[in-house]
């Protein structure tokens, strides 16, 4: 089906809804809808990520099936999917000035693909994260100027790709003729390969060298594609000869990062890396409560402390929590209190509260391979020693939320051995099965209540 045969079956539909819903609600949640397939009385509705599939099921599903019911005369089933489709670009927030240069509605412009709530208004601030929040905020304020490249790198759900798109919405709010480009690095190498395909790799280049502020997300995706990385290689260098904004995400140290050219290593730490740690309690609270205060909602602060104590290492399964709370409150209308919630999360809390420490991983491992538990910080160096030590760092590193200088510092050594030792496990892993599965025995026994 051609994207306007979708679209003319969706506007209808689209409409049923606007009618239902405020402006506010449409606008934030349901504009952003893209229909992407629409066949066998199965819709696909492509969305901008993970929180929007999680709301949107559990807060506007029946009202979407009834509109589509009311519209086709038949009932379909409703799939989310996340996609990176650009989306129009969010309303200023300030009216404009009425002096203000208007673009010329030919010349082309790249939708920025801004998550509307990912601005540094909505950003919570804790130790966790001040020293990335305020490199970004020194980015946004001043482009290739302060930081370039800036790299923020940190585990799944700790604000990365907020931060990342916070930096463009300040730069566009700023100057709003800033081509800002927001992009996963997965959508990159997926549209490199489409330009291939067309042969029309020269508008790629055009495109991606013409701009201002390049936002590239997650970018370990990279590993091991090696195409892409040379193609990044250049955009990288055009950007930045033209003294262009660079932002980059990882999901860990780029040094951890297998299958990365050395040569973009190097670049990647040019500017300023910035790591985003996982949040203590006081910002976690301060984060349900930004987040309850927008939903118009108000819980219990026992309800919100016990939220907060038992999500501890993602704020997406934080905000996860929250969403599925108050949606239950809603459909109930039953007094929320701490057992109720405690039982509407049970399976998700347990593996959330679990929390290992360094002390018991070493534990473990000093049995696992019968050693003292003095070797795992002692300085003797015999394979025998050093290897179940780089296991239990490399475990500590992926089981604890705990930075590679404390991990480090657990064992009387520096983060560069942390990061060694994750390498060379992980390298073991891949290469010796029966390795891989001492280590994952060894990984179920501690995440064991
Ligand atoms: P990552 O890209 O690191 O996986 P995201 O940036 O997608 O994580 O953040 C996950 C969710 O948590 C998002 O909804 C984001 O708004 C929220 N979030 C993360 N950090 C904060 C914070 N400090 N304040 C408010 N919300 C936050
Ligand atoms: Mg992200």
């Amino acid at each position: 089906m051609t994207k306007e045969s979708l679209s003319a079956l969706w506007e209808p539909v689209l409409l049923r809804i606007k009618g239902r819903v405020s402006a506010d609600v449409f606008s934030r949640w349901i504009e952003v809808i893209r229909p992407l397939s629409w066949e066998k009385g199965k819709v696909v509705l492509g969305v901008p990520n993970d929180f929007y599939v999680l709301w949107l099921k559990e807060n506007y599903l029946p009202l979407l099936q009834q509109c589509l019911l009311e519209e086709r005369g038949k009932s379909e089933e409703v799939v989310f999917q996340v996609d990176s489709e650009p989306r129009p670009e969010p309303a200023p927030l300030e009216p404009p000035e009425p002096r203000a240069p208007r673009r010329k509605s030919t010349e082309a412009r790249t939708a920025p693909a801004l998550n509307p709530a990912f601005t540094f208004d909505n950003f919570v601030v804790g130790p966790s994260n001040t020293f990335a929040h305020v490199a970004c905020m020194a980015v946004a304020n001043k482009p290739a100027q302060a930081y370039n490249p800036l790299l923020i790198y940190g585990g799944s759900g700790l604000g990365k790709t907020h931060l990342m798109q916070a930096i463009g919405h300040a730069v566009y709010r700023t100057a709003h003729s800033a081509r800002v480009c927001y992009v996963s690095a997965e959508s990159f190498l997926n549209e490199f390969v489409d330009y291939v395909l067309n042969k029309t790799t020269n508008d790629f280049r055009r495109k991606y060298r013409g701009m201002d502020v390049l936002l590239l997300d997650d970018v370990h995706f990279l590993a091991g594609k090696t195409g892409i990385q040379e193609e990044f290689f250049h955009t990288f260098n055009a950007l930045t000869n033209a003294r262009k904004q660079i932002v980059l995400t990882c999901d860990r140290p780029i040094a951890e990062i297998v299958g990365l050219e050395p040569r973009l290593v190097s670049r990647f730490g040019w500017g300023l890396v910035t790591e985003l740690s996982p949040p203590d309690l006081e910002t976690r609270l301060a984060i349900l409560r930004k987040k309850a205060a927008g939903m118009n909602i108000t819980l219990p602060p026992e309800v919100m402390e016990f939220i907060a104590e038992n999500f501890r290492t993602d704020i997406r399964k934080l905000e996860g929590a929250l969403t599925r709370v108050v949606s239950y409150a809603s459909l109930c209308r039953q007094p929320i209190n701490v057992e109720t919630v405690s039982r509407l999360l049970r399976d998700t809390v347990e593996k959330a509260a679990r929390q290992i420490s360094v002390d018991a991983i070493q534990k473990a491992v000093a049995e696992t391979f019968d050693l003292r538990l003095a070797d795992m910080t002692s300085k003797r160096r015999p394979q025998s020693v050093a290897f179940p030590r780089q296991v239990a760092m490399y475990l500590s590193r992926t089981l604890t939320p705990h930075s590679l200088p404390a991990i480090g510092e657990a064992f009387g050594r520096n983060h560069a051995t942390v990061i060694h030792a994750c390498r060379a496990v992980e390298n073991r892993m891949r290469s010796d099965p029966a390795f891989r599965e001492t280590i994952d025995a060894l990984r179920e026994r501690l995440q064991q209540p």
